[in-house]
């Protein structure tokens, strides 16, 4: 069980004073909470870094809160580099993990003197023609077929398009050595959201063996072995949360079995490119009821549409939902909860059971701090909403403005057109 806490109505209404909703919400407090969990879970290791994928939460204030807590950032693409350099992180406080990287992406990334996670084994040759090969490099690993946690089918890499298979690691790392690349790093990302406590540690073995294969293969020294990201959150009341420091020492004990008596390189650093687990409990999507419906199913609508929040539709994924206010009454009424777009999937939620809801009545949609607001687009010309920090002290302060139909029209080209 998961209590789901979201700020209080009055704190609500104190912003929505000054900025209309909707609104995406952020807590501090909790990024350097989450953030703080993971030093000391991983403190261990002396060069742990969280490198945030800056996909989840792309705003420069929510970046700097978290290189104040000692992340890093994990990029994949031409902007997010651009946006992480303007923040202020270089060199190794940088990732580079894309795939099908243009190769201006591939020569920025070394510009900025990121450590480059190459996806496959042809952009070893691509690499070095845009942007050239550094002394120290990542790979991705692939190994095919189910990755199973326990009993249970986890994910299927199988099917998935990223990373080097098996027999490629090896072709790969002997390449790269012969071109002069001295030391690796190794990564894999192998299931999305998983809230079991044993998803990082049995990555972790076998990233652990991998590299030790590697290293008795080819002689192949290491620096780092990168656990990626895909530790989940309960977005259900009824999930459990992952034991972020049982996680950190199940992880460890691997290390000391695996890696440590190996000898791969000195002291590889484990590290970690998490967005989802970082920032996505911290933050709400707020929203107010405009329109209630009743017809073959009672509806709510809300003045924020799939276009400020993507997952639900995309994925028919659960956001729990508080109205605000109303905490304490009871849950007695069946309700959609649904946004403007002309797409039938644009429900934040189906068949939901919340206390009675009255139009300009505030709701908070829980769990949007990750691959929410960034998700977003522009459909039916849906204009992307701002995003609010909630500070320590309780004050709150706009990190990106609204945008407006000024925004909209910036990029089109009126002034050719036909009668
Ligand atoms: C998306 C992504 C992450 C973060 O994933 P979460 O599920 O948010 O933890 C980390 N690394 C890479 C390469 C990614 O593409």
């Amino acid at each position: 069980m998961t209590e789901k806490t979201c700020p209080s109505l009055d704190v609500i209404r104190r912003i929505s004073a000054e900025i209309p909703t909707p609104f995406h919400l952020y807590s501090e407090r909790g990024l350097r909470e989450r953030a703080r969990g993971l030093n000391r879970a991983f403190g261990w290791n002396a060069g742990y870094k969280e490198y945030f994928a800056v996909k989840a939460t792309p705003n420069p204030v929510i970046l700097n809160i978290l290189r104040q807590e000692g992340c890093g950032v994990d990029c994949s693409s031409l902007t997010e580099l651009m946006l992480a350099e303007r923040v202020g992180f270089s060199g190794d406080e940088i990732m580079f993990s894309s795939n099908e990287t243009p190769a201006e992406e591939f020569e920025y990334a070394r510009k900025l003197g990121a450590i480059i996670n190459l996806d496959d084994i042809t952009h070893i040759d691509f690499l070095e023609a845009h942007g050239g090969l550094p002394e120290k490099i990542c790979c991705r690993f692939n190994p095919g077929g189910d990755f199973v946690v326990g009993n249970a089918v986890m994910g299927r890499p199988g099917d998935a398009k990223y990373g080097f298979t098996r027999e490629q690691l090896t072709e790969g790392v002997r390449r790269l050595m012969r071109k002069g690349v001295k030391r690796f790093g190794l990564h894999s990302f192998l299931a999305s959201n998983m809230t079991d406590n044993d998803y990082y540690p049995t990555m972790a073995r076998l990233l652990f063996r991998t590299a030790v294969e590697l290293h008795e293969e080819l002689g192949a020294e290491f620096f780092m072995i990168n656990l990626s990201g895909g530790v989940g959150i309960p977005y259900r009341p009824e999930e459990t949360a992952v034991d972020i420091d049982l996680v950190g020492e199940r992880v460890r004990a691997a290390f000391d079995e695996i890696l440590s008596p190996a000898r791969v390189g000195g002291n590889v650093r484990v590290v970690t490119e998490l967005g989802r687990y970082v920032s996505g409990p911290n933050g709400w999507l707020i929203t107010r009821a405009v329109h209630e419906k009743n017809t073959y199913r009672h509806y709510i609508g809300v003045d924020a549409c799939a276009a400020n929040l993507m997952r639900p539709a995309m994925y028919g994924a659960y956001h729990h939902i508080t109205v605000l206010g109303k905490e304490n009454e009871p849950c007695d009424h069946l309700y959609d909860i649904v946004g403007s777009l002309c797409e039938n999937n644009d429900k934040f939620a189906v068949n939901r059971m919340l206390p009675e809801i009255s139009i300009g009545d505030y709701l908070a949609i829980h769990d949007t701090g990750a691959h929410g607001f960034s998700m977003g687009y522009n459909y039916h010309g849906r204009l992307r909403s701002a995003e609010v920090l909630l500070r320590e002290d309780g004050s709150f302060r706009q990190i990106r403005r609204p945008e407006t139909p000024e925004d909209y029209f910036a990029t089109l080209d009126f002034s050719r057109l036909e009668p």
